[in-house]
């Protein structure tokens, strides 16, 4: 009822709100000092008088012991109101006392809720079905002997997952306790042991998806399905993710035209998109030459994407923008990454035992790995270029002094870009010493040792990339001074 209420004054249209046919109890008003009104009770009178509905239950008492009596009074006659309600609000009756303890943020500190604990009642646990989500998130769901409790007849209860289920130990056939408190989402609260059937076991998590028949693999405490965009529950919402923006970038495939593609049995995975029948696609209403012409070559211009965004694509459970880049990193290439190893993984920046395990999973099972080893054939992401073979592949380099422009971060990354390492000592395995204004005595051992020194003129040219350096380089001096003066 409250959301019916929210919803319908919410509408653009106030005359779809005056439909909604919506009566309310006027229970205060702004400004009430200026009629010279002292008390809350007083409030409520005069808004009766002026013509408002007003709560009949309103009552003034005054003492602990009278409220409580008041709120348990008014828990007992909760039921034939005839409109739900889910507590009690005190308010101190004198309307200067108000004003004198006033409002913490928003929150009036002269009034106060007491709730009514939340209803509860038994029903039958009839069965308990599996919802596959359309990420393949395995859900079991209670489904009930229809119950009314909280002011809406319940059927069906989320168990979240297996873990729930078994700690709650509900089985079924049970008589369950169901409780809902207002608006919140019902929950079974357990089992009434002593009503128990004889012979009822424990629940067991199925091991193949309902759906598809794929095996079901528990990740963190919750169970997926395994069958990627071969599950009806999950293709839709699996293409459209290659679809979108930040993986394969497909221009024009929504949602919207991914159902349609499926619905009308163009598709039934994502490798399908790359030999789309454009010439029966064109004869699809809304569709036309160019359309389909447009989404064809789209579609095609998703070669050679880069590696990060094609892992992204894949929607590997626990895998986002960010992981997906520093799985790419790491690995370089399509192929360095399926032959990934629990140990490599877990050696990748914020991949942790769920994701490591979420990603073998998925790289194990045949229906998944199968359209992503298409979707790789089809697409050939773009390897990232390893620092193997770079400039300063297996050489140390240190770094003294300050640099004219360079930063010692961005100097770093050069360094290790190039397959480098950098080191804080000089020896004599040191490749070069790269010596900037102030340099110590760092300076000094490397040409002791005979070791290389270069300034960044000379270490920028034996990197050869000019291009690093406009990546790299700090602002230029003359900018600083300003940059200052904008702080003091
Ligand atoms: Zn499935």
């Amino acid at each position: 009822p409250r959301n019916a209420a929210a919803g319908a004054v919410r509408q653009l249209d106030p005359k779809v709100t005056a439909r909604r046919r919506l009566s309310f109890f006027a229970y205060g008003l702004n400004g009430a000092d200026s009629l010279s009104l002292k008390d809350h009770m007083a409030v409520i009178d005069f808004l009766k008088e002026i013509g408002f509905r007003v709560s009949p239950n309103a009552v003034k008492v005054s003492g602990f012991e009278a409220m409580k009596a008041a709120y348990e009074d008014m828990a007992r006659r909760r039921p034939a109101l005839g409109w739900g309600i889910d507590g009690t609000v005190w308010k101190l009756a004198d309307l200067e006392q108000q004003e004198m303890v006033g409002w913490n943020h928003r929150v009036p500190r002269f009034a106060v809720a007491w709730k009514f604990p939340p209803e509860e009642m038994p029903t039958e646990l009839l069965g308990i079905d599996i919802q596959v989500g359309r990420t393949g998130a395995i859900t079991p769901v209670a489904r009930l002997k229809p119950v009314f409790v909280g002011g809406t007849t319940i059927s069906n209860v989320t168990l979240h997952n297996q873990g729930q289920v078994h700690l709650k130990d509900v089985r079924i056939g049970d008589t369950v306790i169901v409780r809902r408190a207002g608006d919140v989402i019902p929950e079974i609260v357990g089992p009434i042991i002593d009503r128990r059937p004889e012979g009822a076991s424990p629940w067991v998590m199925p091991t193949t998806c309902p759906e598809c028949g794929a095996p079901l693999h528990l990740t963190g405490a919750e169970h997926f399905c395994s069958g990627g965009s071969k599950c009806p529950a999950q293709r839709l919402y699996r293409i459209t993710h290659f679809a979108s923006r930040l993986a394969m970038d497909i221009a024009g495939l929504g949602e919207s035209i991914v159902a349609t593609l499926l619905n009308e049995g163009f598709i039934t995975c994502a490798s399908d998109l790359y030999s789309l029948d454009t010439a029966r696609l064109t004869a699809m209403p809304g569709f036309g030459i160019q359309s389909a012409g447009n989404l064809a070559s789209a579609i095609a211009g998703t070669r050679n994407r880069p590696l990060a965004k094609f892992i992204f694509s894949l929607g590997i459970e626990g895998v986002g923008e960010r992981s997906s880049k520093d799985l790419a990193a790491a690995y370089g290439s399509w192929k360095a990454f399926t032959a990934c190893t629990r140990e490599s993984l877990l050696s990748v920046q914020d991949v942790g035992d769920v994701t490591a395990d979420s990603i073998l999973e998925y790289l194990d099972t045949p229906e998944t790995a199968d359209e992503a080893q298409r979707l790789a054939d089809l697409v050939q992401p773009q390897s990232v270029e390893k620092a193997v073979g770079g400039r300063f592949e297996g050489k140390m380099l240190v770094l003294t002094g300050t640099l004219p422009t360079l930063t010692r971060e961005a100097a770093t990354a050069l360094i290790e870009a190039a397959g480098g390492k950098v080191s804080g000592s000089v020896s004599k395995k040191t490749h070069a010493v790269v010596a900037g204004e102030a340099a110590g005595s760092k300076l000094e051992k490397a040409q002791s040792l005979s070791v290389p020194v270069w300034d960044e003129a000379e270490f920028l040219e034996q990197i050869g990339t000019v291009e690093a350096q406009a990546q790299a380089s700090r602002p230029p001096e003359e900018e600083c001074p300003l940059f200052q003066a904008s702080l003091f």
